[in-house]
């Protein structure tokens, strides 16, 4: 095992990511020792220098590795030689999704996660889904209850212990964010408490809230294993059987069920597949020609007005992670409207992410997210204003903003924003039907002018981080 120094060093990545993926490995390391494996733990400026020096040291006949989950390091293993087997961290290989991509001219998610569905046989009764139908997504909008009105199991914390104190010392010069509190599982063991405690405790509540936020509790149901998951801890098989296995029990209604599985073998699947069938350009696709660089707010958010920013980016710094509607809608959807730079908001989401690698945050950021790709991925912008940041959270009522506003000082700068993005981009996105209706109200405004303006003044502001 190798662990690079360069991989740590080279940026500034979150203090709970960087502890998770190091904690992770030398626990391994330690565990494979105790099960009597003879393990080389090296920590060396890079992985080919690590590699190397183990080859010099132990001369292997021959090297086999699992399929790494970045091109960079497929492309360095193909350097030095190793032989790669598929990897069991996802059930759709580049291979089987060629076959699914072979029929269609274009890919979209939903017809992926049918194809899924059907190939892997979750919830299907026979030919058919369970219970009729494919999508629960009209029972999982569920605007936010108000506090007391549901029970949010608390999060699972594991002690911390000499592993992880030496981790944190480690990684303290290059690392921002609070430290680790026991949160994310650095150890198979514990990554298979938090599964269990999901599937007992949260996911029948899942599905109804998975779109609210609430600034009285950050996890609500969700299951947080994505950080597990996609370092290995946990695979998607076995998560997707105990779904399947807890609904057919009755212990889960099907709105929960169906949710949770499309994010595991439709989005995550997806997304994945997506990161390989596309060329490394991808990458820097700028479709929108979005040129903000990353304003102040995203690395410091005592400086924003804007509750739910500000609540949101808190929440990052404290945990490097919130879930997929504060990624979206607020975080994504405030750097798609304001025009920010899709790769500087691509890195930033990296660094600040628990669960985040390249495979994740390209095509999420840059395709979903900020339409930089010019819908290869979504089939509309996710823009909002902040009507749906109020629909969805509770964020709105205590803020210095008023939703309802998009002219004026106190108007909201994602309604401001929102009406402003339309305008900007009236000629490409009025040919989309998804978004059509949008932009033919937009155009329509008897105000358009005065939101062209006070989007000049919104922008400056979120510039020089005094919004
Ligand atoms: Fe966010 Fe606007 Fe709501 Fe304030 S009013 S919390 S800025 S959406």
């Amino acid at each position: 095992m190798v662990e690079s120094r360069h991989k740590i060093e080279s940026r500034t990545w979150h203090v709970q990511r960087a502890h998770l993926l190091i904690a992770s490995m030398r626990r391994f390391a330690e565990q494979l020792r105790a099960s009597g494996f003879n393990v080389d733990y090296r920590v060396a400026p890079t992985m080919g220098h690590g590699f190397r020096e183990h080859c010099a040291e132990h001369s292997p006949a021959s090297v086999e590795a699992t399929e790494p989950n970045s091109r960079a390091a497929r492309a360095l293993l193909e350097q030095l030689g190793v032989h790669m087997v598929p990897s069991n961290q996802f059930l759709c290989h580049p291979t089987d999704f060629a076959q699914f991509a072979a029929t269609r001219k274009s890919y979209k998610m939903e017809d992926f996660y049918r194809w899924q569905r059907r190939r892997l046989a979750y919830l299907m009764d026979g030919d058919e889904p369970a219970e009729g139908r494919w999508n629960f997504d009209e029972f999982n909008r569920e605007p936010p209850p108000k506090p007391g009105t549901v029970e949010w199991p608390s999060p699972l914390l594991s002690e911390l212990d000499h592993v992880d104190m030496a981790v944190v010392r480690d990684v303290a010069d290059s690392t921002f964010g609070e430290q680790p509190v026991g949160l994310w599982p650095t150890s198979r063991a514990e990554a298979l408490r938090r599964l269990d405690h999901f599937i007992n405790n949260s996911l029948s509540a899942f599905g109804p809230h998975e779109d609210a936020m609430v600034s009285y509790n950050w996890h609500l149901a969700h299951s947080m294993l994505s950080p597990a998951l996609n370092i290995g801890l946990l695979l998607p098989a076995e998560i997707c059987d105990r779904v399947e296995v807890a609904y057919r029990e009755g212990r889960i209604p099907i709105q929960s069920a169906e949710g949770f599985l499309r994010q595991i073998i439709g989005w995550r699947e997806f997304v994945w597949n997506l990161y390989w069938i596309q060329p490394a350009e991808y990458a820097l696709m700028n479709e929108l020609n979005a040129t903000m660089p990353l304003p102040p707010v995203f690395t410091n958010a005592a400086q924003s007005n804007m509750n739910c920013v500000r609540s949101i980016i808190n929440d990052v710094n404290d945990r490097g992670w919130v879930h997929h509607i504060p990624r979206l809608m607020v975080l994504g959807n405030l750097a798609l409207i304001a025009g920010i730079n899709p790769q500087e908001f691509t890195t930033w989401m990296w660094d600040a992410f628990v669960d985040s690698a390249e495979w994740v945050m390209v095509p999420n950021v840059v395709g979903m997210s900020l339409y930089a790709d010019g819908g290869i991925l979504a089939t509309k912008p996710y823009a909002a204003g902040g009507a749906y940041i109020d629909r969805m959270s509770d964020y709105c009522k205590p803020c210095a903003f008023n939703r309802k506003n998009r002219v004026g000082e106190d108007a909201c700068p994602f309604t401001t924003l929102y009406w402003d993005f339309l305008l900007r981009h009236e000629t490409r996105f009025v040919r989309n039907p998804r978004i059509a209706t949008q932009v033919r109200a937009a155009q329509k405004l008897k105000d358009a002018d005065a939101v062209r303006s006070r989007a000049r003044e919104v922008l400056s502001a979120l510039q020089s981080g005094t919004l």
